[in-house]
């Protein structure tokens, strides 16, 4: 894959811990598939927008987009709104361009675009996006639901819930209710309070330790610790159980991360299926993009078999960042629930 030609590699370098290298190559066996993922590691992602069709077509948006000078992709036949920018622009060109400003594009990476694609949220369905700042999934989701039907987007941070509400006005969103909760208690809220409202569709985009963003992000070279693998691993154990809890039967849900760490995916994915048993089953996920299975053995741990149905996205791949998605049906009504 060519994807040194139109991008100047990373200025800034940093050296990954041993412990995370020897986990990489745990999980990337094969010496050449290694090195292409160290190697793709030294540079930055393409420059990927998604053309917000509340607002513009794709049609109209490319059209005003190469009257500029630049030089539109669109990678995924399926998804005409997906586009990659060519030209090698200034730096924040691509977000203070008018057409920008104006919410007809979202710089939105590629991987970061596959669990929506996944979950396909439909028109008047009732949407729960748990973790939802900046709002790159939750403004893609009201797209696809044609801003019809509501989106609850929750999230922490008051810091990041001002992006959120910045995005969703700047998109154009108008079926989204904005909450400040942590997931866990806003779920057992909704579940004490309004017991009748259960949701179509959920997406738990989980906070994890962020291996798969190496490509924009460095620093998380530094960052990344052991520690913080177990704890978010706790935490999102917690988000996807009380998430379930609120599903509607019937109703789908997608758990994803930016990680690589398998205590933060298939574990929980192997938790999860083992806790909720036959009122929950895994999904095939349909993505245009080449995916690798979960895993079904890590370390000493054993996995259920259906994990495999979990999708691994390497950077080396398809050239996107890393990501980690699965997708669940709930079958029946939680027993002592
Ligand atoms: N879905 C977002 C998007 O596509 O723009 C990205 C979400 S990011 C991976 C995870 C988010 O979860 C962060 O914004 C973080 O502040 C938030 N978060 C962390 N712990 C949380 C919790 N207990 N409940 C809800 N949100 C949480």
């Amino acid at each position: 894959m060519n994807f040194k030609s139109k991008s100047q590699p990373n200025s800034r370098k940093y050296e990954p811990k041993p412990e995370f290298v020897e986990r990489i190559k745990l999980l990337l066996p094969e010496e050449k598939d290694y090195n292409e993922y160290v190697e793709i590691l030294n540079y930055p992602p393409v420059r990927s927008i998604r053309c917000n069709t509340l607002k513009i077509s794709p049609e109209k948006l490319k059209q005003k987009l190469e009257e500029k000078g630049w030089t539109i992709k669109q990678p995924w036949h399926s998804r005409p709104e997906i586009m990659i920018v060519e030209n090698a622009l200034e730096p924040g060109e691509l977000g203070r361009a008018l057409e920008h400003m104006l919410g007809y594009y979202y710089i939105q990476e590629l991987a970061s675009m596959l669990p929506i694609i996944a979950l396909k949220p439909k028109p008047n369905e009732i949407f729960l996006d748990l973790c939802s700042a900046p709002g790159s999934k939750t403004t893609q989701a009201a797209s696809e639901m044609l801003n019809t039907g509501t989106i609850i987007a929750n999230e922490l941070s008051l810091g990041r819930i001002k992006i959120l509400a910045s995005n969703l006005e700047k998109n154009g969103v108008t079926n989204a209710i904005i909450t400040k909760k942590d997931g866990i208690a806003l779920c057992k809220r909704l579940k004490k309070n309004l017991p009748e409202l259960k949701f179509d569709k959920i997406l738990v985009d989980a906070p994890c330790s962020g291996e798969g963003t190496l490509r924009s992000s460095p620093i998380t070279y530094q960052m990344w610790s052991m520690r913080t693998v177990y704890v978010l691993s706790q935490i999102q154990k917690q988000l996807f159980a009380s998430a379930f809890g609120i599903l509607k039967v019937g109703g789908e849900m997608v758990y994803s991360t930016c990680t690589h760490a398998p205590e933060e995916n298939e574990q929980v994915v192997n938790w999860a299926l083992n806790k909720f048993d036959k009122c929950i089953k895994i999904e095939k996920i349909e993505i245009p993009v080449k995916s690798r299975p979960g895993i079904t053995k890590w370390k000493d741990e054993e996995y259920k078999q259906e994990t495999k149905l979990a999708c691994r996205i390497y950077p080396q791949d398809n050239n996107t960042e890393g990501f980690f998605l699965a997708k669940f049906k709930k079958l029946k009504e939680i027993e002592d629930d």
